[in-house]
């Protein structure tokens, strides 16, 4: 029997005690063998045992010694329940002053956790296919604020850089991180390639050899986007980065559930140069938002570390709590299920919505670039016989969004944007001339069967209705989000 409950023989009898706490230490060998494996548990873990670890964890830290008399001004004090329990106790967060992985002597539990949660993402991480991984760190900040820090390190490094050779993809964020670091994009407009977008590799090419070489900071590709945009061409890009000696990031903010995006990465680090791939937290691995993991290959560990390093004080662990509880409770066979589902959903969207859009005289934007998000034409809704126009496609997307259906996004050609000191035409399509109207659905880890199917209803009602009457839905539509 151990320790303790030793002396309650005679108490209770001592083969009903024996039997408990066997069924104590089986739960305790699962925690041995997370943190000798450090990789994913195979099965998931029942709540009560990760509860049960992460009690055991926080025991270690300072602010929840029974016996302790806090003289400091950061002694993990919480005064809300509510607020305790929410962290499970937890308050000393990561990091110490200028190292956000350092170790914290007054939170051997949290510190504990925060290298936990590390090494459970670096193994979801080569669960997913993307191999080769060598430093990997989880920051409490999203991909935006990540490839900020990224691009800073960089800096530090090569202070003469100022240029992030940039090609465009339309979401305000992947141009503003470049901003906010205080850097200046130079934006490589994509190349058609029949219905999708792809890299101007040649234009990057210029770019890196033209007359700002040497100003250049790196060249940041994106994976994961809207269709009809194609992932960005990260094997050729890193070859070139090789070549020119040119450092490469990589936005793959929900690039980790696509097989696809991960082999073409794990192929970008063997082939080529990558020296920081950022990737968010919420939309990889179905936790709230708050964090974004930064890694690097193996061997190049360099800007990751870097990023660690200069990180100004210490950090919310909440993000990281939040990725690791998650990842004991999938087990490396939970989450490749997740992965395999959202390979086949994806499938089973891009036939319906293929199937829904023949129907009607249009057609999905062949777009094999993109392992995530469809786009089929709206064409005949701008130029149908019943008055049709881009305020009619627009239409169409708050349609939708006042029935439920979240992320479905409209877009029609003509708006032209200014962001960060750029302008941008046909802002929303990744292209100042692309020639259709559409719409747009993601098959991203989580969704369901049901959300195709009802996604596909409702679609097929607002349908009906743009087609019919045009007046009964006069002052329906508004309110609704822009892209
Ligand atoms: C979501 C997203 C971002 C912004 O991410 P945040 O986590 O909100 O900072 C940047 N780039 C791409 C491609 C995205 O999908």
């Amino acid at each position: 029997m151990e320790g303790w409950l030793g002396q309650a023989s005679g108490l209770v009898p001592g083969n009903y005690l024996s039997q408990g706490t066997q069924a104590a230490a089986s739960r305790r060998k699962l925690f041995k063998s997370l943190l000798s494996n450090r990789k994913l548990p195979q099965e998931p873990w029942a709540e009560e045992t990760v509860l049960l670890f992460i009690r055991e964890l926080s025991e270690l830290d300072s602010n929840n010694f029974v016996q302790n008399a806090g003289v400091g001004e950061r002694e993990g004090r919480v005064l809300s329940r509510l607020v305790r329990d929410r962290h499970f106790g937890l308050s000393h967060g990561i990091g110490r002053s200028g190292d956000i992985s350092a170790v914290q002597p007054k939170a051997a539990g949290s510190s504990l956790l925060c290298k936990v949660c590390n090494f459970l993402v670096k193994d979801a991480l080569r669960v997913a296919g993307l191999l080769d991984v060598g430093y990997v760190t989880t920051v409490p900040v999203a991909t935006g604020m990540a490839l900020t820090l990224v691009l800073q390190a960089l800096r530090r490094r090569n202070p003469k850089g100022k240029y992030v050779v940039w090609p465009r993809i339309d979401q305000k964020t992947c141009l503003k991180c470049v901003y906010a670091a205080n850097a200046e994009a130079l934006v490589v407009e994509s190349d058609t390639e029949g219905d999708q977008l792809v890299t101007d590799v040649d234009a990057v090419e210029s770019l890196v050899s033209g007359e700002r070489a040497e100003e250049i900071l790196c060249v940041l590709t994106t994976t994961s986007c809207f269709a009809p945009r194609a992932a960005d061409a990260v094997v050729e890009i890193s070859k070139l980065c090789q070549r020119k000696g040119v450092a490469h990031v990589v936005n793959n903010a929900y690039g980790v559930q696509s097989a696809e995006l991960c082999a073409s990465l794990t192929s970008a680090f063997r082939k080529g140069r990558v020296d920081a791939v950022v990737q968010s937290t919420d939309k990889n691995f179905l936790v709230p938002v708050g964090g974004a993991v930064v890694c690097a290959p193996k061997g190049r560990d360099g800007i990751p570390t870097e990023v660690d390093r200069t990180y100004p004080g210490r950090a919310s662990m909440s993000p990281l709590l939040d990725v690791a509880i998650t990842l004991l409770s999938l087990g490396s066979q939970g989450w490749a299920d997740l992965l395999t589902q959202r390979e086949e959903l994806f499938g089973y969207l891009k036939a319906q919505v293929s199937s829904f859009a023949s129907q009607r005289g249009e057609r999905v934007l062949h777009t094999p670039g993109n392992p995530i998000s469809v786009a089929m034409t709206l064409d005949g809704l701008r130029d149908g016989p019943c008055g049709g126009s881009d305020e009619k496609t627009r239409f169409l997307g708050s349609m939708l969004f006042q029935r439920c259906i979240s992320g479905a996004r409209v877009f029609a050609p003509g708006k032209s944007q200014r962001i960060c000191g750029h302008d941008f035409a046909n802002y929303g399509s990744h292209h100042p001339a692309y020639p259709h109207a559409y719409l747009n659905a993601a098959a991203a880890i989580g969704m369901t069967r049901q959300d195709v199917d009802v996604f596909l209803q409702k679609l097929a009602a607002c349908w009906e209705k743009m087609g019919g009457t045009k007046d009964r839905e006069k002052g329906e539509g508004a309110g609704a989000p822009s892209a």
